[in-house]
């Protein structure tokens, strides 16, 4: 079994709770949403550029790196058949510490149960992105504090019903919260305030760090 790297590469983590160190990423092809705004579309096309590679050889390059985070990405990387063959695989290695980000459609219960488990960053869709409906609402109750809920907020509303998420599924208390701007939509400031106002205790606002170091829309960074 293969799986289709549109990129692979060592740069620093730009979001999540490991922002700011080196991490390996590998970006799998393909997405089952179509965000409004999406900044990684061009890997989600069918006819995006890719290279089949098995989970050995996956791991293999990774572990040349010599970098011990790890973030597999896509994409939905849990878009596939064949993902736990991969995450289990670079479970095996104790020395790796694996990160896979995930949009929310997919049931996550499946993966929960392999040893060393990667951390799921799991985004939770708000209404700007137009695939709220898609959620699956059972995930927020496996997240724990290995894992990471993020909203990516672009408007007020958004962040209305990020809160509103938050409340109801006690996500504080029992997992990572992070709130990140859609980047050009929403005054940073606007957020901070927006926290200030609800006592927003324990949530995470975070910029991904990414976008402000190099252009916005530069690949492999
Ligand atoms: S889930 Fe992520 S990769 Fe898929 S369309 Fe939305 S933003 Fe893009």
């Amino acid at each position: 079994m293969t799986y289709d790297v549109v990129e692979m590469f060592t740069s620093i983590n730009g979001e999540g709770m490991k922002a700011g160190q080196l991490a390996v990423f590998v970006r799998l092809k393909g997405c089952n949403l179509n965000c409004s705004y999406c900044d990684t579309s061009w890997a989600n096309k069918k006819d995006a550029d890719s290279t089949p590679l098995t989970a050995r050889q996956i791991y293999n390059k990774i572990k040349e790196e010599k970098v011990n985070n790890v973030t597999i990405t896509g994409g939905e990387p849990l878009w596939r058949n064949g993902i736990r063959e991969l995450l289990e695989l670079l479970a095996g290695d104790k020395e790796l510490a694996v990160e896979i980000e995930t949009n929310g459609s997919i049931d996550l219960e499946p993966f929960n149960n392999i040893e060393n488990r990667p951390s799921f960053t799991m985004d939770y869709k708000l209404p700007d992105s137009e695939m709220e409906t898609k959620m699956h609402p059972a995930n927020l109750k496996i997240l724990d504090k290995r894992d990471v809920v993020k909203f990516v907020a672009g408007s007020r509303k958004d962040l209305d019903r990020a809160r509103q998420v938050i409340v109801e599924n006690d996500l504080v208390t029992r997992t990572n919260v992070y709130i990140s701007p859609v980047f050009g939509e929403i005054e940073l400031s606007d957020i901070v305030e927006y926290m200030k106002e609800y006592n927003m205790n324990g949530v995470n606002m975070q910029l991904q760090m990414h976008k402000f170091i190099w252009d916005p829309q530069e690949r492999g960074v």
